[in-house]
C-alpha cells in the first residue's frame, strides 16, 4: 500500500480560495492517499497578527511533506518561508497548449515547453534603497552612465551568484535531459556583463558536465519576440528571476491566460506548488475563477508525492473537459462558473 503523504493546503486571498477549494473537490474524487491540512483562508486571518499568522503556518508548512499554495495577496503567509527559508531555488513553469484553450496565436499547436525562474537572487533578493548610499560607498566607475540628480535617486540591486546560479542550471540541465536535451538560456547580456553575462556564462560552464543537453542563448528582448512568434522551437527555456517572472506570465498569455499555467517551487529537500498567477482581486467573490492552473498544480505535486498515475489521470479529466469545451469559464469564452467547471473535471474522472 502506498504510504500516506501529508499536503498543507493554503488557499490564499482574493479570488484564490475559489479556485483552490473547488480544486480541492476534484482531489477528493482521487481518492489519494493523501491527509489533508488546510489553514484559514483570506479575511480567516485577519484577526491574527501577522507574526502570529507567520508562525501559524510555518508550523504547518514544517508538518507536511508539500504545501499546495493559493495566491496571497500578503494576507496569508507562507511564501516567503517557503521560498527562502526552505530555499527553493528553482521555479518550474510549464507552458503547454491544449485543445480549447483560447490561445491568442494562430497556431498554437506545439507550444510546449517549460521556463525555470532561478527564484531566489536577481532583484528579488530585497536589497533596495537611497542612490546616495551607493555613490557614497563609490560604487561608480566610468563606465556607468548616471544622471545628473542621481544622489536623489533610488536604487535596487541585482545580485546573481555562482553557486545560485551552478544549482538552477544543474536542475534544468536534468529537465532537459529528461526531454529533448534543448536548454535555452536568456538573460540581458549586451547591457549587463557583470551579472547577466556571467549568469549565461556559467549555465554554458555547467552544461560542459552534461554530453546530452544542447546549449543556446538569447538576449531576453529577442527572447520575447521568440515566445510569441516561434515558441515551439522551446523546450526548456532557463531565466534569471525578474525576467523569469515576466516572461512566465507572457507565455501564459500565448496559451490563453494565466488561468491556465501551473508552477512548481523546487529546492533539494522541499517543494510546493501554486498557479502561477496571482490573487485575481478583480473577480474575487464572483465564483468565476479559473481553478485550472491550481489542478495542474496539483498534478505537478501528485508527481512529485510518487503519485503519477493520479497526476495522469487527473490532467487527462481536464484535458477531456477542454476538448468538450461547454463547461469553460468566462476567460477561456465559456459561461460555466469555477464549481460547474469543477463539476465537470469531476464527471470527466
Ligand atoms: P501577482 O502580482 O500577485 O502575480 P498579478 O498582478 O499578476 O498578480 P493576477 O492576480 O495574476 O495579477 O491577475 C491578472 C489578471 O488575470 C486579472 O484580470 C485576473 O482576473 C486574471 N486572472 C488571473 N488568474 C485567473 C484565473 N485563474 N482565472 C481567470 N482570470 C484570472
Amino acid at each position: 500500500m502506498a504510504t500516506t503523504s501529508q499536503v498543507c493546503v493554503i488557499p490564499g486571498d482574493d479570488a484564490a480560495p475559489e479556485a483552490m477549494y473547488a480544486s480541492l473537490r476534484v482531489l477528493h474524487c482521487l481518492d489519494l492517499p493523501i491527509e489533508w491540512d488546510c489553514t484559514p483562508a483570506g479575511k480567516e486571518l485577519l484577526d491574527l497578527e501577522i507574526d502570529e499568522r507567520e508562525e501559524l503556518f510555518q508550523d504547518r508548512i514544517n508538518a507536511a511533506d508539500t504545501v499546495l499554495f493559493g495566491a496571497s495577496n500578503g494576507t496569508s503567509p507562507g511564501a516567503r518561508y517557503m521560498r527562502w527559508g526552505k530555499l527553493t531555488f528553482a521555479n518550474v513553469r510549464p507552458i503547454r497548449w491544449q485543445t480549447g484553450f483560447k490561445s491568442p496565436l494562430k497556431d498554437p499547436e506545439g507550444v510546449d515547453y517549460i521556463i525555470v525562474r532561478e527564484n531566489l537572487e536577481d532583484m528579488y533578493v530585497g536589497v533596495m534603497g537611497n542612490a546616495k548610499d551607493l555613490l557614497d560607498a563609490g560604487l561608480s566607475d566610468s563606465r556607468s552612465r548616471l544622471p545628473e540628480g542621481a544622489a536623489d535617486g533610488k536604487f535596487a540591486a541585482k545580485i546573481i551568484t555562482r553557486p545560485g546560479t551552478e544549482q538552477v542550471a544543474k536542475f534544468a540541465c536534468d529537465l532537459a535531459l529528461q526531454r529533448s536535451g534543448k536548454l535555452t538560456v536568456s538573460a540581458k547580456t549586451n547591457m549587463l556583463p557583470a551579472t547577466d553575462r556571467w549568469f549565461c556564462e556559467i549555465v554554458k560552464e555547467v552544461t560542459q558536465d552534461y554530453p546530452g543537453v544542447q546549449f543556446e542563448e538569447f538576449i531576453v528582448d529577442d527572447m520575447a519576440h521568440r515566445l510569441v512568434v516561434r515558441p515551439d522551437e522551446l523546450d526548456v527555456l532557463l531565466l534569471p528571476n525578474l525576467y523569469g517572472d515576466i516572461l512566465s506570465d507572457l507565455g501564459a498569455g500565448t496559451i490563453g491566460g494565466l488561468g491556465l499555467a501551473p508552477s512548481g517551487c523546487y529546492g533539494h529537500e522541499f517543494a510546493y506548488f501554486e498557479s502561477a498567477h496571482g490573487t485575481a482581486p478583480d473577480i474575487a467573490d464572483m465564483g468565476i475563477i479559473n481553478p485550472t492552473a491550481t489542478l495542474l498544480s496539483a498534478a505537478m505535486m501528485l508527481r512529485y508525492l510518487n503519485l503519477g498515475s493520479a497526476a495522469d489521470r487527473l490532467e487527462t479529466a481536464i484535458a477531456d473537459v477542454y476538448l468538450a469545451g461547454s463547461d469553460l469559464t468566462p476567460d477561456q469564452g465559456g459561461d460555466a462558473n469555477t464549481e460547474r467547471f469543477a463539476d465537470a473535471v469531476i464527471g470527466a474522472l
